[in-house]
């Protein structure tokens, strides 16, 4: 077993608190990472407060994983000891139905092994995530990081870079087109950034100017107060796409006007509540509502591949593992310009 020391929630709700705890021993597919730097995302706030899904306390939030190779199983062959890897929001699957068949493990049958506050395949276990300063990962679900990348940056694209990128590469967002992105935090911001790096002409809907300047500086051309009923009327029948990272609940029908015929509105924000749909500005513009979730392992690859090659990372506020809870408090005011990653090396004055 792996001797493991992190930060939990001991119970829903709980302030996160150091941690001791062990990983399996590796088997012969698994990868001992050692992790230096772990992204917080809004899922971690909400999972470790037990408002989402399954609730398994202790928990160890983070699914924006960077480390380094620390030791490989005997099976192992696409890493080896040194390697910079990643791991985002899932660390197995079934790997034997349609959807793992077709590298959408996102969406398997059985449902996936979340890297945290769920339970492992095999031994039934609990997983633990990032906050941590070491996982172990079948090499399956381990991710690639280019040696030239900037690691504490590449964190958050592990979930946020995903769920961004994954749905404009399913609808085909290119050159020349028009794309909207509702909302700007951890998600918007990846968003923009990748969509204008795809070619696109980006514009940011957003409830005040407050966020003008950053948007232009990430890539967007134009930016949108989607509360001016006159500025949203001016942009009907505008948009090829539209990317809804809005986590809460938010006028619908006024987006969906903007888009063009045939065009598509894509949610990744889940609100817990539910939000009216009008059928006029479907019926009307022949327009598609969609959603999405993550992505898969593969496109996942391509992703950083993807923002290497394009220069892109998130923008991040580096934090000491002893500063988490005040940063999960900075997060329900959306204060944080556009993701805290946490810098691992600061667990190693933690004793627990
Ligand atoms: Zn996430
Ligand atoms: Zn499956």
């Amino acid at each position: 077993m792996i001797k493991t020391v992190g930060y939990a929630a001991q119970q829903a709700g709980a302030k996160l608190t150091p941690f001791e705890f062990l990983h399996r021993e590796l088997g012969a597919n698994d990868i001992l990472i050692e992790i230096l730097y772990c992204g917080v995302c809004h899922s971690d706030v909400h999972q470790a407060r037990g408002e989402w899904g399954a609730k398994i306390f202790p928990m160890v939030p983070g699914h924006e994983i960077v480390g380094s190779v620390s030791r490989v199983g005997s099976d192992v062959t696409r890493y080896k000891v040194g390697d910079s890897v990643g791991v985002g929001c899932m660390v197995d699957s079934c790997r034997q139905c349609v959807s793992c068949h077709e590298n959408l493990e996102q969406f398997c049958v059985e449902g996936f092994t979340a890297t945290y506050n769920s339970l492992e395949r095999e031994r039934g276990t609990p997983t633990w995530g990032g906050y941590a300063n070491y996982i172990v990962v079948r090499e399956e679900f381990v991710l690639r990081i280019a040696p030239k990348a900037d690691l504490a940056r590449t964190a958050p694209l592990l979930c946020a870079g995903i769920t961004t990128y994954s749905p404009m590469r399913q609808w085909n967002v290119g050159q020349g087109q028009k794309v909207a992105v509702i909302g700007l935090g951890g998600l918007g911001h990846m968003a923009i950034k990748i969509a204008a790096a795809l070619g696109a002409e980006v514009t940011l809907f957003t409830r005040s100017n407050a966020k003008q300047e950053d948007a232009l500086r990430l890539g967007a051309s134009k930016v949108v107060v989607s509360k001016d009923d006159a500025a949203m009327a001016a942009q009907h029948n505008q948009f090829d796409f539209i990317l809804d990272t809005v986590s809460a609940p938010h006028d619908l029908n006024a987006h969906l006007q903007t888009l063009k015929r045939d065009g598509v509105m894509v949610m990744v924000g889940m609100s817990p509540d539910s939000m009216p749909v009008s059928p006029a500005p479907l019926v009307m513009g022949r327009r598609i509502l969609a959603g999405s979730l993550i992505g898969g392992i593969a496109e996942t690859q391509e992703m950083l591949d993807f923002c290497v090659q394009h220069n892109i990372s998130s923008d991040i506020e580096l934090i000491n593992i002893q500063d988490i809870n005040q940063a999960y408090d900075r997060m329900d005011k959306a204060d944080v310009k556009y993701r805290f990653v946490i810098d691992m090396g600061s667990l190693q004055t933690v004793k627990s």
